[in-house]
């Protein structure tokens, strides 16, 4: 099986429809995502529908678990704020219902999906160190587990030490543990700023991360077509 790890698409179509293409034209045959569908950028309402057509197993991240809820917005930056509040309005009863249901944490064939960690999924906690990733490690239960979050394409492999860094193929060792970033669909931070997704063919244990260009110009436009913060829209030109 060749499965396609998407992640934090957030709301981004353009970047979507592209990765989608790729991973087809690539010979994926499945679908997977490690949450955060919607956030950010202007076509929620796309998005999830688009994913929800792919069949694609999907689990909950911050953004869908805000965007859904009624819980108040404390501690979050203003400008991420303004675009929960503007997606809540956006988003079809149905929708809502679907992101509602996505779990935590979900385990697919012979590897596992969470949006942040796995020791504490739902205090969303960002995994960028050994220590961090060795908290993780301690509630892997399958050779491989794919995490977002970040939106930096970062892998953690677990021998006797931890080992990590930015990666672009990883031949899966029977016997070692990883933990491996996806990277973001719709919001890279790495500085690069086109679509990161994964390929995972599972027969020959092969993690390949492919980097994508999209029309982030239409995206943009969109961005501040729907009254949207600006920043949000030039970020993206910048991958940050
Ligand atoms: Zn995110």
């Amino acid at each position: 099986m060749k499965y396609a790890i998407l992640g934090d698409i957030h709301a981004n179509l353009e970047a979507l429809v592209a990765v989608r293409k790729d991973a087809l034209e690539q010979g994926a045959t499945h679908f997977a995502c490690v949450g955060d569908i919607v956030g950010y950028n202007a076509n929620p309402v796309e998005c999830v529908d688009i994913v929800r057509e792919m069949n694609c197993v999907t689990v909950r991240g911050n953004h869908d678990h805000y965007c859904s809820g009624t819980d108040e917005l404390t501690g979050f930056h203003p400008l991420a704020a303004d675009v929960v509040n503007w997606t809540r309005s956006q988003l079809r009863p149905d929708q809502l219902e679907y992101l509602r249901s996505l779990k935590y944490v979900l385990p697919v064939q012979s590897f596992t999906l969470v949006h942040s960690t796995l020791d504490n999924p739902e205090m969303w906690g960002y995994v960028f160190d050994k220590l961090e990733a060795d908290a993780n490690f301690n509630y892997q239960y399958t050779s491989v587990c794919f995490f977002g979050h970040t939106h930096v394409p970062l892998a953690f492999e677990k021998t006797f030490d931890v080992k990590f860094g930015l990666y672009e193929k990883i031949k899966i060792t029977l016997g070692r543990k990883y933990f491996i970033n996806v990277g973001s669909v719709g919001q890279p931070r790495d500085r690069d700023p086109r679509s990161a997704y994964v390929l995972f063919d599972t027969q020959r244990g092969e993690v390949t991360l492919r980097r994508l260009a999209y029309d982030v110009q239409k995206t943009q436009r969109r961005i501040r077509e729907a009254g949207l913060p600006a920043a949000l829209a030039e970020r993206l030109a910048d991958g940050r």
